[in-house]
């Protein structure tokens, strides 16, 4: 299975690095955030070492979006919460900080803290058009 020497979270797959484990099977492991943003967060990530969304396999992929749900399902049901936002940052300008792909799932309570980071407007209908355009791989 592939890792990387110099991954953090590589090397809390290899028993290294200590983690709070909440979760495991074949593709994915789950533990603790040290750093949480309400609580109960926690991080799944694939077994298999890759960098981001752009490079992670679909079978891990798949395995760590299931692993999300099962721990969306748990903060619901043992934690109380209210909520939960599952986040992936893919890229540092996306504030990636860790390059081993990971699922952040975020417990959310009623009155808690986090905000979202932008503010919701509406945007340039034309500008949003034209974005599209370039999604769907439109040559003008
Ligand atoms: P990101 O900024 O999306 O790459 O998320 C990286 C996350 O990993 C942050 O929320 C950190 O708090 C968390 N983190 C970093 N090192 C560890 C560690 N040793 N154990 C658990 N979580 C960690
Ligand atoms: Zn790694």
């Amino acid at each position: 299975m592939s890792a990387d020497p110099d991954c953090i979270f590589c090397k809390i797959l290899a028993g290294e690095l200590p983690a709070t484990i909440v979760d495991q099977d074949e593709h994915t492991v789950s533990f603790m955030d040290i750093h949480p943003a309400t609580r109960g967060h926690a991080l799944v990530i694939p077994r298999a070492h890759s960098r981001d969304l752009l490079s992670i396999e679909p079978n891990d992929l798949e395995a760590v979006a299931l692993a999300a749900k099962r721990l969306a399902e748990r903060v619901n049901e043992y934690l109380g919460a209210d909520g939960v936002n599952v986040i992936n940052s893919c890229g540092a300008a996306a504030w990636q900080t860790v390059f081993h792909f990971h699922i952040h799932v975020i417990p959310r309570y009623k009155g808690d803290p986090l905000r979202l980071p932008w503010v919701p407007g509406p945007g340039d209908p034309v500008e949003i058009a034209a974005a599209a355009a370039q999604l769907n791989g439109s040559t003008d």
